[in-house]
């Protein structure tokens, strides 16, 4: 990947000359910012098509927006700067049963205390599970209802794609824009991208200068994205299995609670009876550093290797030993 990001051919990007950045799909994003204000900011939707309003924490229950990761680890960005109130599946449930369509309704019958709701955004892979693809095409449906854009926070969405075994288009077709990040499981070492139809991205182009977005040589960066997406989608399935080899070490371990629902792709969540400032001190004289917090979230990725997991559960082990 350094070797492809050393040799790249650059240009000035913000000039749109970088012949490395392909302006139309391999568009670098630092903000998704960008894409909800450029969502937020489209003009309404038609008028949605009257019809029932369907609870989604229903399908599948496990659509838990309060635990987005936009939502709760971006700093309020979205109400910052770009003017947009998030609201969560369960602050909706406490206000009002599902009424979206009347938020949006500008007609007689809208209730004006509302925000209205412009974009409706799901995040797949959300805390390592996959979101079944049935479950996306009904939300792309209610989207489709009430006249809102579809957007993917796909950070992780190509760990959704290698568990289902599907191409990844099957899943970003369902949506409006996605953003995805290059640089969790695929390795690089900064970027995500934002896609979407053309409108949309010249739309998000003025919002990334207006956040101060724009990059010159950025065709360094989008080497490393080039090299990342043709060398390391396939192997997340390497990832996956080595955190399931993790969860399943981990859980012969009496003190140790492995989520293993959750195991899906690349990550394993586990609540440890222990004194985590020990445990964790224990861990670094093996030379394994493990963030704080309990329940602890593990995740592999290309820097590990089958090998390092069996240390790393041999290291848990000889804490209780
Ligand atoms: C990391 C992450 C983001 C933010 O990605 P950036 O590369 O910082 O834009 C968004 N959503 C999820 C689920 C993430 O894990």
């Amino acid at each position: 990947m350094l070797e492809a990001m050393i040799t790249a051919q650059v240009g000035d990007d913000v000039y749109g000359e970088d012949p490395t950045v392909d302006p139309a799909e391999q568009h670098l994003s630092w903000r998704r910012l960008r894409a909800w204000k450029t969502a937020c900011s489209q003009r309404p939707a038609p008028r949605p098509t009257p019809g029932p309003v369907e609870p989604l924490s229903a399908r599948g229950g496990i659509y838990r927006g309060q635990t987005a990761h936009t939502y709760k680890y971006e700093a309020g960005g979205g109400v910052v700067l770009g003017s947009i109130q998030l609201l969560s599946p369960w602050i909706l449930k406490q206000t009002a049963p599902w009424t979206w369509p009347k938020w949006n309704d500008s007609s007689s019958r809208m209730i004006f205390y509302f925000a209205r709701t412009r974009l409706f955004c799901l995040e797949n892979t959300q805390a390592g599970k996959v979101l079944p693809m049935d479950y996306l095409k009904d939300a792309r449906k209610l989207a489709d209802r009430h006249g809102l854009g579809f957007h993917l926070d796909g950070a992780r969405v190509f760990n959704a794609a290698v568990k289902l075994g599907v191409n990844v288009t099957a899943i970003t077709t369902l949506f409006d824009s996605v953003s995805c990040c290059l640089s969790k499981g695929l390795g690089t070492p900064v970027g995500s991208v934002l896609c979407g139809s053309r409108e949309f991205i010249n739309q998000a182009r003025r919002w990334r200068k207006m956040v101060g977005g724009g990059m010159r040589q950025a065709g360094i960066l989008a080497a490393a994205g080039l090299y990342a997406l043709s060398h390391n989608i396939d192997r997340l399935a390497d990832d996956h299995a080595n955190a399931a080899r993790l969860a399943e070490g981990l859980s012969g371990i009496e003190a140790i609670h492995v989520d293993m629902d959750a195991v899906q792709t690349n990550m394993v969540h586990a609540r440890i009876d222990a004194d985590m400032t020990a445990l964790m001190r224990h861990l670094a004289g093996q030379g394994i550093r493990m963030s704080p917090g309990n329940p602890v979230r593990l995740v592999t990725h290309l820097d590990i290797e089958t090998a390092d997991i069996d240390r790393a559960v041999a290291g848990f082990q000889s804490f209780w030993a």
